[in-house]
């Protein structure tokens, strides 16, 4: 048997459940405040997931809400058997509420999607469409980013050039986390131990046959996004640490790049002392070079940090989330 160091994940002959004219589908469902949005949220989406199989289930996981989401979801689950939500212990973030998710859903077709209804239920039987026919990972990509502020859209685009152009795994611009994931999709991201989880990151490094439909992003039901700037830049710095080791390396290059300009420099003065004497004034040059030098490896230093700070983080190996209730599990299974 040859060595190997990777794992083998798939459910075997392609197309079994897919075929079947039943099969079960999960949609998961981060919620974080949206208690204006559940209602309207269900209603859209009970229909779909009706027309699309009898046979599914939806996981929500309240991430430590505060104005009253768990009660409204509560209440749901005791009418319709389908809904089974986690509750949180706090507030963990949205990629630990989709890692959640994924870890408690069973579907042989999983669809992941906003509580906000900016990503519309309608498109699910789409997903379902491709996925049988043959598709493991179905992206739903937003036609625009005609709902977003103009800095945002600016910095979402200038994100994903600079994520694409420096790590290894690309990821699809305009691709939210609006997407069908086959069970075997599941059961790989449920391999990937990483505490730092940039979903969008591990959806396209766990390859796949993947395939993209375009929808159209609409407005948010109610309220605002739960995204402020500075949790995108910190998203953004999650993202780029857990894809690319560039940011580190790059300054090996910046450092020889400044050496030789230094060894060039330097050349050039003792030529110059040579040939027309001894210059004796040079505070003004002395002092930018030292502060660009001393900014440059303050920069540098800041780098280093964002990444052992991450390191630490993984090496607690504390869990992911904590979960404090849960409806709708044990209950017996959903039909
Ligand atoms: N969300 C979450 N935890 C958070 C922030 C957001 O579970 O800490 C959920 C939120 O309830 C919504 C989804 O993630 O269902 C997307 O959030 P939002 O609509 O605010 O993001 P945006 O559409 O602005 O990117
Ligand atoms: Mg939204």
């Amino acid at each position: 048997m040859p060595e190997t160091s990777g794992i083998t994940t798939g459910t075997g002959a392609p197309g079994d459940a897919r075929a079947a004219a039943t099969f079960r589908l999960s949609v998961i469902v981060p919620m974080y405040n949206e208690a204006q949005s559940a209602d309207a949220f269900f209603e859209a989406l009970l229909p779909v997931c009706r027309s699309v199989t009898d046979r599914f289930e939806i996981v929500c996981v309240d991430d430590g809400s505060s104005d009253g989401t768990m009660a409204c979801l509560t209440g749901w689950a005791a009418r319709e058997p389908a809904i089974r939500v986690l509750s949180f212990t706090r507030n963990f973030g949205k990629e630990a509420a989709l890692t959640a998710a994924i870890d408690h859903c069973d579907g042989d077709a999983v669809v992941s999607i906003d509580a906000d209804l900016q990503m519309r239920p309608e498109v699910i039987p789409d997903m379902v469409a491709a996925w049988r026919e043959g598709w493991d990972v179905v992206a739903a990509t937003r036609a625009d980013r005609a709902t977003d502020s103009s800095r945002r859209a600016f910095f979402s685009r200038h994100f994903y050039r600079f994520f694409n152009r420096i790590a290894d795994t690309a990821i699809p611009p305009e691709t939210g986390d609006f997407r069908l994931l086959d069970r075997a999709v599941i059961a790989a991201l449920r391999t990937l131990p990483e505490r730092n989880r940039f979903m969008k990151g591990l959806f396209a490094w766990v390859g796949f046959r993947v395939t993209t439909i375009t929808y159209d992003h609409k407005e948010r039901h109610a309220g605002d996004s739960k995204f402020n700037p500075w949790k995108l830049w910190n998203f953004a710095l999650d993202g780029i640490t857990s894809f690319s080791t560039w940011p580190l390396r790059m300054w090996s290059y910046l450092g020889f790049a400044v050496a030789g300009a230094a060894f060039l420099y330097g050349g050039f003065i003792i030529l110059k002392t040579l040939v027309v004497g001894e210059d004796v004034p040079g505070y003004a040059s002395l002092i930018t070079v030292t502060l660009f030098l001393g900014g440059v490896q303050l920069i540098s230093l800041g780098v280093l940090g964002e990444y052992i700070g991450r390191i630490m983080i993984e090496t607690k190996h504390r869990p992911l989330y904590l979960v404090r209730e849960r409806r709708g599990f044990d209950e017996g299974e959903a039909e």
